[in-house]
């Protein structure tokens, strides 16, 4: 059995505390590996690897840390394929879907390039006479990266391109469901020229995680996962005393007017809820039929539904693969069989496992859902598309407003005003118009709102670099200049 250590100092490291997590390949439904789950102890002792890297490489010029995103870029480039068959064996998602995750990550990096120019700064001249004001970004330090299962190279790359350009060192905690990308990830980090302590992986549950959080030696604390953990984290770090940014989980809806383009929106329903099973945090998991459309809406996706082909990932035919892990299956087959009890119609019953083995489940469907089931309040993170009908595209609005999750919503229509009405009054973090998943491009920030996000920064993009330095103001005077004189008055700009 493969046995999966931690990445400290630039080497792999077998675990010591003695406890393990199973890693498996969910297409098959059998353990591949197990991978260490690290103790308070052993973060403390990568913490301290960290800070020692921390100082050289704050201190390193922005020629060398964009050389080495440059490099780093590169070789992502060429381990595109290596990424993605990892990303597939333990995530289960298919090849095709898991490139597109390596090719959202390397935008990362790519934005991460022009950190000569992003990290400029700012001078005001001649304030008062003889005084100028600049404002420099300096890195905070160590900083720690929590990440979800379901994309382990991408959002690891969120943080990890920025953190580590701004001059900070970085130690990543990634799922211990799909472990083994950190890994690569790492190991392509120091052969782009970052010298070794910068980057590091600990594996690891709640207790490496809350290590983290408590340890005086971190300065901030990035997080994506769902949002009771998120919640957790976000309070633990700053009562710590550390910046923190928690993304959580997700309620995505996508609303469809009665003039849109019935096929672009069906195409798009089914695309954006089942492509990768479900287990996005920006899958859409509502449709809202608004009008006379619902429908012909609900029979279109229906009618598409069968041509999803469902197999493991490496197939190149299959176009869904399998769930996380059995216990999700089961959990997320649970809102399908229980959903006509809370009275909605399950028009597709995809709850039957597919294939014997793996932990597969079919497409399904569900109309007449209404606030207030679990099926509708509850985030599913499966492949279960349900349906609520709504009068007008207001009533649609205020049923999307009252969610507590904040994160992405759709809306579908050929009528600009509509959707510049929708885009302004809509309470969510992102917004796509006729765009299913609006992730947003790296020179962006992704973020949602409400439960979806706690600390209020974004990630990635601008923000992300915002996030990871601190600003320092400097307000010199230099002599030769006017002359001095004792003043004992509070100091104002003449
Ligand atoms: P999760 O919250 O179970 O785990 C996320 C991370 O937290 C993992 O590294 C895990 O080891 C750690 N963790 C789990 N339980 C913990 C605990 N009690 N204390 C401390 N740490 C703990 O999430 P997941 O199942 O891996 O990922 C799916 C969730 O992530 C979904 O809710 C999804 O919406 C969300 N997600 C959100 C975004 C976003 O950008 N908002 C992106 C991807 C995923």
């Amino acid at each position: 059995m493969e046995h999966i250590g931690h990445w400290v100092a630039g080497r792999r490291v077998p675990g010591s505390s003695g406890r393990t997590a199973p890693v498996h390949d969910p297409a098959r439904g059998v353990q591949t590996a197990e991978v260490a789950l690290a103790s308070a102890g052993e973060v403390d002792e990568v913490v301290a690897v960290a800070s020692e890297a921390a100082a050289s490489w704050g201190a390193s010029s922005l020629t060398t840390r964009a050389t080495a995103m440059f490099r780093l870029r590169e070789l992502l480039d060429a381990h595109r394929d290596d990424l993605a068959a990892l990303v597939t064996r333990e995530h289960g998602k298919v090849l095709d879907d898991a490139r597109g995750e390596v090719a959202r990550a390397i935008e990362n990096v790519e934005f991460a390039c022009g950190v000569p120019h992003l990290l400029k700064g700012s001078v005001s001249s001649e304030v008062s006479t003889g005084i100028d004001v600049q404002t420099v970004l300096e890195p905070l330090g160590v900083v720690a990266g929590i990440t979800p299962f379901n994309f382990p190279v991408m959002v690891p790359m969120w943080m990890m391109a920025n953190a580590v350009a701004c001059g900070n060192a970085f130690v990543l905690k990634p799922s211990e469901k799909d472990p083994s990308a950190s890994l690569l990830l790492a190991e392509l980090v120091q052969r782009a020229g970052v010298p070794d302590g910068v980057v590091n992986v600990v594996h690891g549950d709640a207790e490496a995680v809350d290590a983290l959080l408590t340890h005086p030696g971190v300065a901030a604390v990035s997080f994506v996962g769902s949002t009771p953990v998120a919640r957790h984290v976000y309070e633990t770090a700053t009562g710590n005393g550390k910046r923190a940014q928690a993304l959580g989980g997700a309620k995505n809806h996508m609303v469809v007017l009665p003039d849109a383009d019935l096929d672009a929106a069906a195409d798009a329903a089914i695309s954006a809820g089942y492509g990768s099973a479900g287990e996005r945090c920006m899958a859409i998991s509502v449709v809202v039929a608004v009008g006379d459309i619902g429908d012909a809406l609900v029979e279109a996706i229906a009618a598409r539904i069968p041509d999803v082909v469902v197999g493991p990932g490496d197939d190149p035919t299959s176009m869904m693969g399998p769930l996380i892990s059995e216990q999700h299956r089961d959990r997320v087959r649970g809102y399908v069989t229980g959903a006509t009890e809370e009275g909605a119609r399950v028009v597709v019953d995809g709850s039957t496992p597919p294939r014997p083995d793996g932990f597969f489940l079919g497409c399904s469907l569900i109309d007449d859902v209404k606030p207030g089931m679990r099926v509708y309040d509850d985030e599913i993170f499966g492949p279960v598309l349900s349906v609520v009908r709504a009068a007008s595209l207001d009533e649609a609005v205020s049923v999307i407003n009252a969610v507590p999750y904040g994160n992405g919503v759709a809306l579908f229509t050929r009528d600009g005003a509509a959707a510049r009405r929708f885009q302004r009054t809509v309470q969510i973090g992102m917004v796509g118009i006729n765009v299913p998943i609006p992730v947003p491009v790296a020179s962006h920030s992704f973020g949602g709102w409400k439960d979806s996000l706690f600390g209020g920064t974004p990630i990635y993009g601008p923000e992300g670099l915002r996030f990871y330095t601190r600003p320092k103001v400097v307000t010199s005077r230099w002599p030769g200049g006017a002359g001095s004189a004792i003043d004992l008055g509070f100091p104002t700009t003449r």
